[in-house]
């Protein structure tokens, strides 16, 4: 409130009065007032704020006082919140509710946002006095979470070079901008080569065993590129169904080569120069920032800590998932020999014969299951758990604006009828929706204080969740056929819902300590975790029923589901070992020695191959995830989240899966904690102990 009087106040006095006053996102708001936003309204708001924030932050380096944690470090926290806000809609709405004239202002509003906060990070002033009350920190007497605060706002400082002589600052801002310009490169070498390559089809024989969607789909492409027949692409829509359920061998050899040789050709999108130049920049840039390697310098900011301790980690779920990894091997191998006389399996048979076993094993499609996961009965059945566990109500309020007509929204009370959280659910894909499914944010959860200075006020979060569940049936204004999930999509609602309770549930002091903010490998575990009770019969007890019948999901089908759920877990868990060695290798070490791309991925997948190796194929040219997107030294995480789902699932079971008492631990030092303290700490005290790998091998059926 405070905040944007001053807003006003400043606004008063410029020559663009009339058109600030009358924009919504200058004014004070606590919904989302989304019926009264126009897209003309955002970058000259997002313009004003960032000036606003950046007189806030000016205010602070350029004090005179001495610098104490509270005219510092909170004080510098607690700029920009409008911004954020404004922010926050602008980008869940450009995610959710897009259109050509959104992405535009994004491109613009995009750098400005990126140039503010390098600003902010190279503002010397206000380092001095940030590194002044870190140096004193010792002194100060700070709770956990203020220490916290201090920790990542120094270290946001320090990570980015602060510390260093101007000399190094220069080479560091070099190395920066060198690495960004070859993350791109690479990324566009592997587009350019997966749509490089189309694998034509003429006769329809060629396409047995497909389900009849990808065969249309291939038509399909085939006609939009003007061609006759089908067409097989390396894009993962056209590529896994191909893999997975085409008959011919020798058209599933050819692809899967295509794909594996993707920016390891010859030709001048090859990525293998720049696998080597990325690797030894981010060591440098490690070194000059005083780290042992690229993964060091990573790993600090994470649960894991330490390269060393990644790499025990990996090395220890091999030791224990091999013999179960080698035996599924052995009867994929068996299996392929008794149906097609195979005598050696390659990798292009491992998806196509994995998907039969898996098919004559259990026989589960989704059309069985789907009449039972009524969507209304699910997010019946989500609301159900979150009250069971942690005592929540949703009662939908329909005051409350949304961006879309499909948007549902929730008032989410405590058991003392307390407000929690707002709560957003948008479910059905339309044309302006990025695909997948995400929760977010667009009010952060804070404590503030009071106007008369008398006390504390907890602001409560407003979260969404969006996805792309299938819609219901319309005829003539009337529904004819509700939308039913599959089991995967069941899966997706539970997950995101998890990051919501994350969300929701928090309760600290300081937002960007709140909720999800925390460390990349710990924040997937309460999604994951929730994930876990749709295997449950209690669970599915709840709200899995006939939508025409009312009868109760058959519980031959639900052990089915469980079974299934773990098929192939064994050489599914190898394969991320491998990925997850192959990185902690480009990016534990000095990696100057290295000149050959292929022989040290070899090397490094030594421990973990099944499938005999083709020489004409590399994975380190075309790994995304670790060369372009942000995962590097960060691919174990996948694993290691669930480790801990598993674990904490584990003591769950132990006690019951609606146990109260371990529900309220889990919501008093994991939900409601966000980053305010080390996160095994945090987990430490819901578990009484550390995750244990076991749990995972046990849930899998790994080991006994
Ligand atoms: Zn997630």
């Amino acid at each position: 409130m405070k905040k944007a009087l001053k807003i006003l106040k400043k606004d008063s006095t410029k020559p663009g009065r009339l058109n600030t006053m009358n924009n919504p996102l200058l004014q004070p708001f606590d919904l989302a007032p989304f019926s009264k936003i126009k897209n003309e309204h955002y970058l000259p708001a997002i313009k004003e704020l960032i000036a606003t924030t950046k007189d806030q932050i000016s205010a602070i380096a350029d004090s005179q006082k001495e610098p104490t944690f509270n005219n510092t470090v909170e004080a510098l926290e607690n700029t920009g919140l409008q911004l954020d806000r404004v922010s926050s809609i602008f980008f869940n709405l450009n995610g959710a509710e897009t259109n050509d004239e959104i992405q535009k202002i994004a491109q613009e509003v995009s750098p400005l946002l990126t140039d503010f906060n390098n600003d902010l990070l190279l503002n010397e002033a206000l380092f001095k006095r940030v590194k002044a009350v870190y140096d004193s920190k010792e002194s100060l007497d700070l709770n956990i979470e203020q220490n916290t605060l201090l920790e990542k706002q120094y270290k946001g400082f320090a990570r980015n070079g602060a510390n260093l002589s101007e000399e190094k600052k220069a080479i560091l801002r070099k190395i920066d901008a060198t690495l960004a310009t070859l993350k791109l490169t690479f990324g566009e070498n592997v587009l350019a080569e997966t749509n490089a390559y189309e694998l034509r089809l003429t006769s329809e024989g060629d396409l047995a065993g497909l389900p009849d969607d990808a065969k249309t789909a291939a038509a399909q492409i085939a006609k939009e590129k003007g061609e006759e027949g089908w067409m097989i692409t390396l894009d993962y829509p056209s590529y896994i169904p191909f893999m997975k359920y085409a008959k011919n061998r020798e058209l599933r050899k050819k692809l899967s080569l295509a794909f594996g040789a993707r920016a390891f050709q010859k030709n001048e999108n090859s990525n293998e120069k720049n696998v080597l130049k990325l690797a030894n920049l981010r060591h440098e840039r490690a070194v000059l920032l005083g780290y042992a390697s690229h993964a060091h310098f990573v790993l600090e900011e994470r649960m894991a800590k330490t390269p060393k301790k990644v790499t025990s980690f990996l090395t220890d779920l091999l030791t224990k998932a091999k013999p179960a990894a080698q035996k599924e091997f052995d009867e994929l191998v068996a299996f392929a020999k008794e149906l097609d006389q195979i005598d050696q399996l390659e990798k292009w048979d491992s998806a196509y014969y994995a998907e039969k076993l898996k098919q004559k094993r259990y026989n589960l499609d989704d059309e069985k299951l789907k009449p039972y996961f009524k969507l209304e009965n699910v997010i019946d059945g989500v609301f159900a758990v979150a009250h069971k566990l942690f005592g929540l109500s949703f009662v939908p309020d329909t005051n409350i604006e949304v961006y879309h007509e499909d948007v549902k929204t929730y008032q989410v009370t405590d058991s003392e009828d307390e407000l929690v959280a707002i709560f957003y659910a948008d479910f059905h894909p339309r044309s302006g929706k990025r695909g997948g499914a995400w929760m977010t944010s667009y009010k952060p959860q804070q404590k503030t204080e009071m106007l008369d200075k008398l006390g504390v006020k907890n602001d409560r979060p407003h979260i969404s969740i969006v996805c792309n569940f299938t819609k219901p049936v319309i005829e003539d204004g009337k529904e004819t056929k509700p939308s039913l999930l599959t089991f995967n999509e069941v899966t997706t609602l539970f997950h995101e819902f998890g990051h919501a309770l994350h969300g929701m549930l928090a309760n600290t002091t300081y937002k960007s300590l709140s909720g999800t903010s925390v460390f990349w490998d710990f924040v997937e575990l309460p999604s994951q975790v929730l994930e876990n009770w749709c295997y449950e019969k209690e669970t599915l007890g709840l709200f899995a029923t006939h939508y025409e019948t009312a009868e109760l999901i058959p519980m031959e089908l639900v052990a089915k589901i469980k079974e299934s759920a773990t098929f192939h877990e064994g050489m599914q868990t190898l394969r991320q070992i491998s990925f997850g060695m192959l990185d902690m290798a480009w990016h534990g070490s000095d990696p100057s020695e290295i000149t050959h791309v292929k022989a040290f991925e070899d090397a490094s997948f030594a421990a973990t191959k099944l499938f005999p190796d083709t020489p004409e194929t590399c994975m380190s040219t075309a790994f995304s995830h670790i060369f372009q997107g942000g995962y590097s030294a960060g691919y174990y995480s996948y694993k290691w989240a669930e480790v801990l789902d598993a674990d904490a699932f584990a003591y769950f079971k132990e006690e019951g899966i609606f146990n109260k008492n371990v529900a309220n631990k889990f919501k008093a030092f994991v939900l409601s904690q966000g980053g305010t303290q080390d996160p095994m700490d945090l987990y430490v005290k819901f578990r009484g102990k550390k995750p244990d790998p076991e749990a995972l091998l046990k849930r899998a059926g790994l080991i006994n």
